[in-house]
């Protein structure tokens, strides 16, 4: 079968992959997005049940699309964000290809050849949309984990059932594993939280969802070009944040309070007993300060903008609780562990890329989503080309501007290309 031969190809059909498609429709150009499986594949298979969206539903505002219910303050569950997504790419009549999955891609002399496992593609420009968090991160040490303690990641996990009775250690105290810690300690599972570098954040400041100030006040808009150093800020976790129906703190305190232990940093697990930190109290005082230097943003900016009679008054929440002597080892067995979740990120996977284009840990070396090589582009990488780049509501932006890169390129592509 010889190859189809659209003008575009973009890999993946989540909300990335769908907005730079809107994009080019309203260019007329003409693509086709790849998708292993369906629209939103992410969300209907990687998150676990209970998961609600940390963003509010007003903000998921995509080219074309933005949410017009009941509830704009409400944080979405996994079916509605599916459902959202699916409208989404009916109402554009997204060119999908769903059940396509791409093996290869390489380089030709017009553009690129994306092999996949339903035939072959060639394309003159192609966008990488097929997502930042592919994979799990799982530390080198979790094979000296003993064999009778299950391990999921925060990938796998979908429900406190999956898991024996027992105690449960959680591994990274970001979005992901402080929401899995509550719902297994809520579950009877004693959990032990092991906590490296977070971001702690209220759910709501001075009346309002810290999102709102935070898109309000510019700071999900700060851009890649205008930080002092991209790559630190790339590898920033997510907020501590959790969007539930009683817009409630997820911080550390609340899980305290609740009965979850605090440990310091995984180090390592020997002999099994798991080795932690001796920083907790470090890596929470630091998460206070970043948290108070957010608030102070938004305070300057809401004082600057005169919103100070219209909103509550500034507030500052009291320090992270941090036990005055965490453990350094947990003998697992011994401690009643019988499971770790392992919740410290995520990574993409571009191992079907064949191309020079990677860095030594196989990212994508890219400026604000253009890759070094003709006509290629990637979205959806943390602060790609805005803070908001890797949130639903930041894909507008960026593919509107790389969209515009990629028709610019489409019309001088002779010249690029040689
Ligand atoms: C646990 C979790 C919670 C999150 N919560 C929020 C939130 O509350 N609000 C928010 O705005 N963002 C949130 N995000 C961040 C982000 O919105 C999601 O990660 C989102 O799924 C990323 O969208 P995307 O389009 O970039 O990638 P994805 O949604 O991952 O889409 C990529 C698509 O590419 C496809 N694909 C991958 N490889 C191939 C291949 N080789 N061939 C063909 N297709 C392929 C996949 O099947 C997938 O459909 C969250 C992320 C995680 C992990």
């Amino acid at each position: 079968m010889s190859p189809r031969s659209p003008t575009v190809a973009i890999i993946g059909a989540g909300h990335a992959g769908l907005a730079m498609s809107a994009c080019l429709s309203a260019r007329a150009i003409d693509h086709v997005v790849i998708e292993r499986g369906e629209v939103a594949h992410t969300w209907r298979t990687e998150r676990w049940d209970s998961l609600r969206l940390l963003t509010p539903n007003w903000q998921s505002r995509l080219p074309g699309f933005r949410y017009t219910g009941d509830n704009p303050d409400g944080y979405r569950t996994i079916p509605e964000t599916v459902a959202f997504l699916s409208d989404y790419a009916r109402l554009m009549t997204a060119p999908v290809a769903s059940h396509t999955t791409v093996t290869r891609v390489a380089r030709t002399d017009s553009g690129y050849a994306v092999t996949t496992d339903q035939g072959d593609w060639h394309c003159r420009a192609l966008v990488l949309a097929s997502g930042a968090c592919n994979i799990a991160k799982v530390p080198a040490y979790a094979k000296d984990v003993p064999a009778s303690i299950t391990t999921l990641t925060s990938q796998q996990y979908r429900n406190p059932a999956q898991l024996p009775d027992g105690g449960v250690l959680v591994v990274g105290a970001s979005a992901s594993g402080t929401q899995i810690a509550l719902e297994l300690q809520r579950s009877g599972r004693p959990v032990t939280l092991a906590v490296g570098e977070h971001i702690r954040a209220p759910r709501t400041y001075r009346g309002r969802d810290l999102q709102w100030w935070m898109d309000a006040a510019g700071v999900q808009d700060e851009r890649y070009d205008a930080v002092d150093d991209v790559a630190r800020v790339r590898r920033v976790p997510s907020l501590q944040l959790a969007g539930t129906p009683d817009r409630s703190t997820l911080d550390l305190n609340a899980l305290t309070t609740l009965g979850v232990t605090l440990a310091g940093r995984l180090a390592g697990i020997s002999g099994g007993k798991a080795q932690f930190s001796g920083a907790l109290a470090n890596a929470c005082a630091l998460s206070d300060l970043k948290m108070g230097r957010l608030l102070e943003t938004i305070d300057a900016w809401a004082t600057a903008n005169g919103l100070d009679g219209e909103v509550a008054p500034p507030e500052r929440f009291a320090p992270t609780r941090v036990p005055a002597s965490p453990p350094l080892s947990l003998d697992l067995a011994a401690g009643g562990i019988r499971s770790i979740i392992w919740a410290i990120g995520y990574r993409p996977d571009f191992s079907w890329l064949d191309m020079p284009v990677r860095d030594a840990k196989g990212m994508i070396r890219h400026d604000g989503g253009v890759v070094a090589s003709p006509g290629l582009y990637v979205m959806g990488m943390p602060f790609l080309r805005r803070r908001k780049s890797t949130l639903i509501d930041g894909a507008a932006d960026d593919a509107r501007d790389l969209s515009a890169h990629l028709a610019g390129y489409l019309d001088n592509g002779a010249r690029n290309v040689a």
